[in-house]
């Protein structure tokens, strides 16, 4: 089970992590966007860690409402109210749950992904987060079906949000910036399935 400090660890190693992984996903979003993928993400969650050190909530949701309300006044662009909506629906999913289970992270999951959809339509395949995220939250079902626990959803989840990702290299951009350039858009990461992917993996390693 994850209480609302071990969400907040989670969130603090995540700041991190995309902080060294900044330019990596800016030059992703160079290839197919406007280049601003890695500063928008590092400026939200350097913003969140500034934030919990003023007055970290102690319950998963509090925390997940806080990532998504920094997430939505901090980052602009596509991804700011993406990734808001996913963190308010999981935080809004979790209820006052003082403790994860993995069924509960399932649901949140999917009310994360659920967010994305309802703000963005993408569909699998549009070459968006959506293509990290969707196969993540099937794997944290049937991993929660099975009676894993949270480590090992979160794993599997992770494993197939960096399959998802890969995946969008092939494919061409529907939805998004990088719709612009059709044809073009083939052969380059999206770098919005990538940080989605990289969240998903630090998530996974911060549990286990
Ligand atoms: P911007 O494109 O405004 O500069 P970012 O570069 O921060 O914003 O984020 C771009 C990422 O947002 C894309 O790589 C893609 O994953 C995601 N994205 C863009 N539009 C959509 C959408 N309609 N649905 C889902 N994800 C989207
Ligand atoms: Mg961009
Ligand atoms: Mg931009």
């Amino acid at each position: 089970a994850c209480s609302g400090h071990g969400v907040a660890v989670a969130m603090r190693t995540a700041a991190k992590v995309l902080e060294e992984h900044r330019d990596e996903l800016s030059r992703l979003d160079r290839e197919i966007g406007d280049g601003d993928h890695g500063e928008n993400m590092h400026r939200g969650f350097a913003a969140l860690v500034t934030a919990m050190e003023r007055d970290a909530p102690d319950s998963p949701g509090g925390v997940l409402k806080l990532v998504a309300m920094t997430l939505i006044s901090k980052v602009g662009g596509a991804a700011g109210p993406l990734y808001g909506t996913a963190f308010l629906r999981a935080a809004t999913a979790v209820k006052d749950t003082g403790e994860l289970d993995a069924p509960t992270v399932a649901v949140a999951l999917r009310a994360a992904l659920d967010g994305v959809v309802a703000r963005g339509k993408a569909e699998r395949g549009d070459k968006t987060m959506v293509d990290a995220l969707l196969p993540a939250v099937l794997a944290a079902e049937s991993a929660a079906e099975r009676g894993e626990d949270v480590p090992a959803l979160l794993r599997a989840a992770a494993d197939a949000a960096a399959e998802g990702a890969d995946s969008t290299v092939l494919v061409l951009a529907r939805k998004g910036r990088a719709s612009y350039l059709g044809e073009r858009s083939v052969g380059h990461m999206d770098p919005g399935a990538r940080s989605t992917a990289l969240l998903l993996r630090t998530f996974a390693d911060v549990a286990s």
